[in-house]
């Protein structure tokens, strides 16, 4: 039988605000000593009143309308039951019934094995808010309390199950990433466990349309894991189905990174379990519409769009287009470039390929080195104004700018690397070089223009590759004429 997988994803997504959901507690402890960002409110002591981060709000609606959302007027948070020792309010605050929002969708752009590209179109259920949990270190004798996360602001955007492979969800999870950077909503660093996944999957004879119960992989916290795990999950359950017929019950799973398989933990736990039930010390939002008006007219321009205008404005290829277009940074950087130096090509082949190959090289973005916007559209100019030659700015100068930090015209100069344009010193040298090469001379006299390349290569080795070429081969012509 052939069988079709179909994938759902949940995303938490840590919300890039100064403190967490509910208290004035810092957000940010990444490497920091464990449990110094704590208080009574996030520690679930008795008494405290919780009080809802209006920027965590705000950044929410930005993420939830980038994702076509709608927002309703009304949303309410509700207590989501359950005990574990990471969470030292006996419950989660959450969104239930009515979330901040839903009914979104986003286009991913696939591409397939044979590196084609194809689109495809993700159902938002919704994107709501809640807080996270702390954080658990099973340790040799024992286990470890860390709960600076807890009360993390996060959304949560859960999908419809409108995927069908691993490369789908892997696609959607990485355009959820870029969106949300792009409107500032999350950094959603996976390394720093800004980003985790959780996916369901589920498998069909091929043509049916109706769901059978499916496993969801809890806590995946890489795009690799993420796609291994969902890889596995479908042959193991084909093998299932094959031996057993489909499964009767929903199953919750978890993935062994190291073995690359995925183990079973517990059968699924379904909303009734959680007793969930409207938030008491948190009244109900009413969000005001013209503000999420205002919100929807000041989003950025997102990524896909962008990397349309590049390609339809500036000419760029859809390549070319992509690769800047996904990182945020870089795409700034490289508008500044071509702000400066309005040469969009020229831009391009400068960032994507040398600067990009030591950004590769050290794992580092753009923002952390040395070569400025300014500097890169000054360099750019220097070729274009035949200061230097395309050779001359891509190896030495970039080299030494982003080594140094000096600027372009100050190592041309230093390095005395200007092109010679003066028309003397180049016929002198074309001169000597036709003296010396009786048997290319006459070729050229005999129409073979393929001599001409030749002679002008000997005069730039001559010149130390500081002659401009053009006005090589024309006084070599001219001189032979
Ligand atoms: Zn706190
Ligand atoms: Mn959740």
């Amino acid at each position: 039988m052939e069988f079709e997988a179909v994938i759902g994803l949940e995303i938490h997504a840590q919300i890039a605000t100064k403190t967490k959901m509910f208290c004035r507690c810092d957000n940010d402890s990444f490497d920091k000593e464990p449990n110094i960002n704590t208080c009574p409110v996030c520690m679930g002591f008795p008494g405290q009143l919780p009080v809802v981060n209006e920027t965590a709000v705000s950044k929410g609606i930005m993420a939830a309308l980038a994702l076509n959302c709608e927002i309703p007027e009304f949303c309410k948070f509700d207590r989501k039951n359950y005990f574990y020792p990471d969470n030292p309010k006996g419950f989660q605050i959450s969104q239930f019934d009515e979330p901040l929002s839903k009914k979104g969708w986003v286009n991913v752009d696939v591409s397939d094995t044979e590196g084609k590209i194809r689109s495809i179109k993700v159902r938002v259920t919704r994107l709501h808010l809640e807080d996270d949990a702390g954080k658990l270190m099973h340790v040799r004798n024992g286990s470890l309390l860390d709960f600076n996360r807890a009360g993390t602001p996060l959304m949560e955007i859960v999908s419809e199950p409108d995927m069908h492979n691993a490369a789908e969800a892997g696609a959607y999870a990485r355009e959820i990433q870029k969106i949300m950077r792009y409107v500032g909503s999350s950094e959603a660093d996976m390394e720093k466990g800004m980003m985790r996944f959780d996916a369901s999957v589920s498998i069909r004879p091929k043509g049916e349309d109706k769901l059978y119960p499916r496993a969801e992989i809890k806590n995946l916290n890489s795009f690799k894991a993420l796609e291994a795990a969902i890889e596995y999950e479908i042959a193991r359950q084909t093998e299932e189905w094959n031996e057993k017929g489909p499964r009767k019950n929903p199953i919750t799973v978890g993935w062994n990174d190291d073995k690359g398989e995925t183990f079973f933990m517990r059968d699924k736990e379904e909303s009734d379990d959680y007793r969930y039930f409207p938030e008491p010390d948190v009244p109900p939002l009413k969000i005001d519409q013209k503000m999420v008006a205002k919100f929807k007219a000041e989003l950025p321009e997102l990524p896909n769009v962008k990397r349309a205008r590049y390609v339809a404005e500036l000419g760029l290829l859809d390549d070319d287009a992509r690769i800047l277009s996904d990182d945020l940074k870089l795409a700034r950087y490289f508008e500044k470039v071509v702000a400066k130096c309005n040469d969009a090509k020229k831009a391009v082949s400068f960032i994507n390929t040398i600067l990009m190959k030591h950004l590769k090289e050290e794992l580092i973005s753009v923002d952390e080195q040395k070569v400025t916007a300014a500097m890169m559209a000054d360099l750019i100019h220097l070729v274009n104004e035949g200061e230097i030659s395309n050779n001359v700015a891509k190896i030495e100068v970039f080299d030494e700018m982003y080594a140094s930090g000096k600027t372009p015209a100050k190592i041309v100069q230093e390095k005395g690397l200007k092109q010679v344009s003066d028309s003397g010193a180049i016929e002198a040298a074309c001169k000597k070089v036709i003296e010396a090469n009786p048997g290319p001379v006459a070729d050229i006299k005999a129409g073979k223009d393929k001599a001409i390349g030749f002679m002008v290569g000997i005069v730039m080795k001559e010149m130390k590759g500081q002659a401009n070429p053009q006005m090589v081969n024309d006084l070599i012509r001219k001189l032979l004429a």
